[in-house]
């Protein structure tokens, strides 16, 4: 697809409903959605999907048992949109943070390895920024930086 106009709240909360509704993490996942702004970025609105549901499913699978998703979007100096992901999961360990992002990296049983590639790609293309926090046995949050679509543009 083409980039496009997308209101990132609107993808991003459809997304957190379905993660909401899936039969893995119903009760057991709190998801909690913050948005103080309405954000707009101009991108392939299937690719920007991907990036976003990527992060919430990793965020949902490193919760073993009960835990909570946060979600927040904001825009930081004017030009730029975030998305804030943060989970209370397993976390990563420091030493392990510069493979993550690498093909076919996983830690989990059948894992591919290929979402945070792919979405760090589709980020890079779009000229934002993917990064990441995170503690272990505390969580993680990782941030998505995208240039915003000012409403003037
Ligand atoms: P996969 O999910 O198939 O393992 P990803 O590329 O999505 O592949 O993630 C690679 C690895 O990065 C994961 O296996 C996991 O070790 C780590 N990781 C990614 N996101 C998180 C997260 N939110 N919490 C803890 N570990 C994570
Ligand atoms: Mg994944």
């Amino acid at each position: 697809g083409c980039p496009e106009p997308v209101n990132v709240a609107a993808m991003v909360r459809e997304s957190v409903q379905i993660q909401n509704q899936s039969a893995r993490n119903r009760g057991r996942i709190t998801f909690r959605f913050c948005l103080t702004e309405d954000v707009w970025v101009r991108a392939d609105p299937d690719r920007l999907r991907q990036v976003v549901w990527n992060l919430l499913l990793n965020a949902a699978e490193s919760i073993e048992g009960e835990g909570e998703v946060r979600i927040d979007l904001g825009i930081e100096k004017e030009r730029i949109a975030h998305i804030r992901i943060a989970d209370t999961g397993c976390g990563i360990p420091e030493d392990s943070i510069p493979s993550i992002f690498d093909p076919f990296y996983t830690t989990k049983p059948g894992g591919t390895g290929l979402g945070l590639s792919i979405a760090l790609r589709i980020v890079d293309a779009m000229g934002g920024r993917l990064d990441v926090d995170s503690i272990p046995d505390k969580g993680s949050t990782f941030t998505l930086r995208l240039p915003r679509l000012n409403p003037s543009d």
